[in-house]
């Protein structure tokens, strides 16, 4: 498999960057501190000083600074954000699955870091769909409910589903565990997805 990287989200960690928070945070960044999403209160910090973090975001609610990556397995995993996209891509585009070895020779990093880009892309992803991802190798059920903002619905019920906030729950069926994450809208594919990018 050869593997071109043309987009500039595989040459560029600024371009990388901006490509994971358009998933992450489509309607806008979130704190990842304090879950604040009010856009008044989330400050991009521009970089005046070359010694800031490039994608910094001040968080005025709770005086916190996180970046896109803050509370994801890229930030602890010291790979670039070019080549977490470049083994997404290779993963997605192979008709017969890539290999670790192959994403190791092509992204340059080693065997062992390839294998656990693999691991993490692909629990992110299949992890859509109801299976078995469980702990004890048992089910994960995945579901989402709504619930109508009440101070919203005061204001009109046209908005309707627009004003609904959407909770996503991860429940393991061995150990009973629920997960519940709020999202603004409704739980789009990349939502999910980011959530499940997160530690859990
Ligand atoms: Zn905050």
């Amino acid at each position: 498999m050869t593997a071109t990287f043309q987009d500039p989200m595989f040459q560029d960690e600024d371009r990388a960057r901006e490509a994971l928070e358009a998933v992450r945070w489509p309607d806008g960044p979130i704190c990842p501190h304090c879950g604040s999403s009010d856009p008044d209160k989330l400050a991009k910090v521009e970089g005046t000083k070359k010694s800031h973090r490039p994608g910094l975001y001040y968080c005025n609610d709770c005086k916190g600074q996180f970046t896109v990556t803050v509370g994801t397995v890229f930030e602890r995993s010291k790979v670039p954000l070019t080549k977490w996209w470049m083994a997404a891509h290779m993963m997605n585009s192979g008709k017969n699955g890539v290999s670790a070895h192959e994403i190791h020779r092509s992204i340059g990093v080693t065997y062992k870091t390839a294998w656990f880009m693999m691991h993490r892309l692909r629990e992110a992803m299949t992890d859509l769909k109801p299976g078995p991802m469980g702990t004890l190798g048992g089910a994960v059920q995945a579901d989402e409910t709504y619930h109508l903002n009440t101070s919203k619905r005061a204001k009109g019920y046209k908005k309707g589903l627009k004003n609904k906030a959407s909770i996503f729950a991860l429940v393991d069926e061995n150990t009973g565990t629920v997960r519940t994450f709020h999202i603004d809208k409704t739980a789009t594919a990349e939502r999910i997805q980011e959530i499940l990018f997160h530690e859990r």
